[in-house]
């Protein structure tokens, strides 16, 4: 297994905690106390380390990712590396999701639960796919909050305790 080290990170969302080795990310999501209670979103909040922890840096790619999603977005170029023992070639239908997510659904876009379960290659897996959004250990740069329901509802975003969160993420990217 890898040896990882970590930081939280402010941003206009509120602080990230992001967690990584030497080859890459191993997850990237918002601190545990934010809710649709507590979020109090800063759209002038710069990407800055607030504190971290372990031997390895935090990859620059990965401040860079963010201050550009946040502040720069018609620049926004390729993920930082995502370590491969996370996101691994196997293909479970759950990476498959992952994958088809990042890769076919940008900025501003959205798309719904069964046109993604679509994409990715099985369309009776709507339900699947919620549960791989569930799971999605890299907020923001898989952009789970792009995926919506049929009905036009943005549906559920960390199980229903942040959808204030994703209101305000899709209503950046409409900007
Ligand atoms: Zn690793």
């Amino acid at each position: 297994m890898c040896e990882t080290s970590s930081s939280i990170c402010s941003s206009p969302i509120g602080d990230l905690i992001i967690s990584y080795c030497q080859k890459g990310l191993h997850s990237i999501c918002q601190i545990s106390t934010i809710n649709d209670q507590s979020f109090i979103p800063d759209e002038n909040q710069t990407i800055e380390i607030q504190s971290s922890s372990g031997k390895i840096p935090i990859p620059k790619s990965c401040l860079n990712w963010l201050h550009t999603y946040f502040h720069s977005p018609n620049h926004l170029a390729k993920i930082p590396e995502l370590c491969p023992n996370i996101v691994s070639k196997n293909d479970s239908f759950q990476e498959n999701v992952w994958r088809t997510l990042l890769n076919n659904v940008h900025f501003g876009q959205t798309v719904t639960y069964g046109q993604l379960a679509e994409l990715a290659g099985n369309k009776n897996a709507a339900r699947a796919v919620g549960t791989a959004m569930r799971c999605n250990p890299f907020q923001l740069l898989v952009p789970c909050h792009r995926v919506i329901r049929s009905n036009g509802d943005i549906g559920n975003y960390s199980g229903g305790k942040r959808n204030n969160v994703k209101y305000w993420l899709l209503n950046h990217e409409q900007k």
